[in-house]
C-alpha cells in the first residue's frame, strides 16, 4: 500500500511553478501578483492566507496582499475587487472564504475577472468547466487530479466516486474526473447505501466534510483513496476516511495532514502562473 506524499509532491509542483516563472520574467514580464483579500481576523482564515503570500514570494511572485476589516461593507469591498480587477500587477486575485455573513460572497467572487479566477470559482469558470472549455479550474480539485496522475492510476475508462457535491470540491471535482474520461458516481447526503456505492470505486474521493466517515466497509480492494476532508479533533487532524483501517484494503490512500491539503495551495500557484502567463502573451499579441 502506497500513502502518497501531497507534501512531497506540492514542493515538486511548487518548484516547477518557479521555474515557470523565472521563465516568464525572462520573456520581459514582470512577476506575476497574486492579490490574497483577507477581511477580518479568524484565525483559520489568517493561517491559510498568510501560507498562501509566503509561498508565492518563495516561488518568485509578487504578493499584493489586501486586508479589509471585519465590519468593512459591501461597496467598499466592491470598490476593492474592481481596483484589483484593473491593476496590471495583480494576475490573480483570491478572495479568502469564508466572508462574514453580512458581505455577499458571491456577487463579489464574480466581480474578478475571468483571467484573474486563480481559485476558479466565478460563475464563468464554472462555466468553462461546464463546457469543458480552456480556464483556471477550481484548486482542491485539481490538486487531487495531479495526485491522481502523480500515482499513476489510470483515470480514463475508471469508475470513479466522489463522496460531495459542494460547489467548491465535490461537484468540480465531478467534472474533472469527468473531462478526463472516468465514469464518475456523485454521492452526497440523500444517496441511498453509500458502502455500497463507494465499494463500486477504482477511484474513491471523500470530499464529504463528516470525520471518519469512511472505514475499509466502503472500499473495494485495491482502490486509490484521496481524502479531502480536514477537521481538528481532540486527536488532531483527521480526515473524512479512516485511515488506518482503509490503509489496509486500499492500493494507495493520501494521508491527512499531509496529503490534499498542501496539494490545494500549489495549485493556486500553478493558475496564478497560468493567469499571468496568458495576459502576458495577450498584452503582447495587442
Ligand atoms: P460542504 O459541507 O460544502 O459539502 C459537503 C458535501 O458532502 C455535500 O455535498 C453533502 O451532500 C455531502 N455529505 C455530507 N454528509 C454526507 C454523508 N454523511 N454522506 C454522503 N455525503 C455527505 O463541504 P466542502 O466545502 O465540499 O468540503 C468538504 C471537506 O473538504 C471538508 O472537510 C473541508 O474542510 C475539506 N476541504 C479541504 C480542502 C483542502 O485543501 N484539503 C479544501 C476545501 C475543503
Amino acid at each position: 500500500m502506497n500513502v502518497i506524499d501531497g507534501k512531497q509532491l506540492a514542493a515538486t509542483v511548487r518548484q516547477e511553478v518557479a521555474q515557470g516563472v523565472a521563465a516568464l520574467v525572462a520573456e520581459g514580464a514582470e512577476s506575476p501578483g497574486l492579490a490574497t483579500v483577507l477581511v477580518g481576523s479568524d484565525p483559520a482564515s489568517e493561517v491559510y492566507v498568510r501560507n498562501k503570500r509566503r509561498l508565492s514570494l518563495e516561488a518568485g511572485m509578487r504578493d499584493l496582499h489586501h486586508w479589509l476589516p471585519e465590519d468593512v461593507t459591501q461597496s467598499e469591498a466592491i470598490a476593492l475587487i474592481d481596483e484589483l480587477a484593473e491593476d496590471q500587477r495583480v494576475s490573480g486575485i483570491l478572495i479568502q472564504l469564508p466572508l462574514p455573513p453580512h458581505l455577499d460572497a458571491a456577487s463579489l467572487i464574480d466581480r474578478i475577472p475571468t483571467g484573474k479566477d486563480v481559485d476558479g470559482l466565478t460563475v464563468r469558470s464554472a462555466g468553462q468547466l461546464a463546457q469543458r472549455d480552456r480556464g483556471l479550474r477550481p484548486c482542491t480539485p485539481a490538486g487531487v487530479i495531479r495526485i491522481l496522475e502523480h500515482v499513476g492510476v489510470e483515470i480514463e475508462g475508471a469508475h470513479a466516486v466522489v463522496v460531495g457535491r459542494s460547489i467548491l470540491v465535490g461537484g468540480p471535482m465531478a467534472q474533472l474526473l469527468l473531462e478526463r474520461n472516468a465514469t464518475v458516481t456523485v454521492c452526497h447526503s440523500r444517496s441511498r447505501d453509500l458502502p455500497r456505492l463507494c465499494r463500486e470505486a477504482d477511484i474513491l474521493i471523500a470530499a464529504a466534510g463528516v470525520p471518519t466517515l469512511l472505514d475499509r466497509s466502503f472500499v473495494k480492494d485495491g482502490a486509490v483513496v484521496v481524502d479531502v476532508g480536514i477537521h481538528r479533533t481532540e486527536h488532531g487532524l483527521v480526515g473524512d476516511v479512516d485511515f488506518s483501517d482503509v490503509s489496509e484494503v486500499a492500493s494507495a490512500i493520501t494521508p491527512v495532514p499531509g496529503g490534499v491539503g498542501p496539494m490545494t495551495i500549489a495549485m493556486l500557484l500553478v493558475n496564478t502562473l497560468q493567469a499571468a502567463e496568458l495576459a502576458h502573451r495577450t498584452s503582447r499579441a495587442g
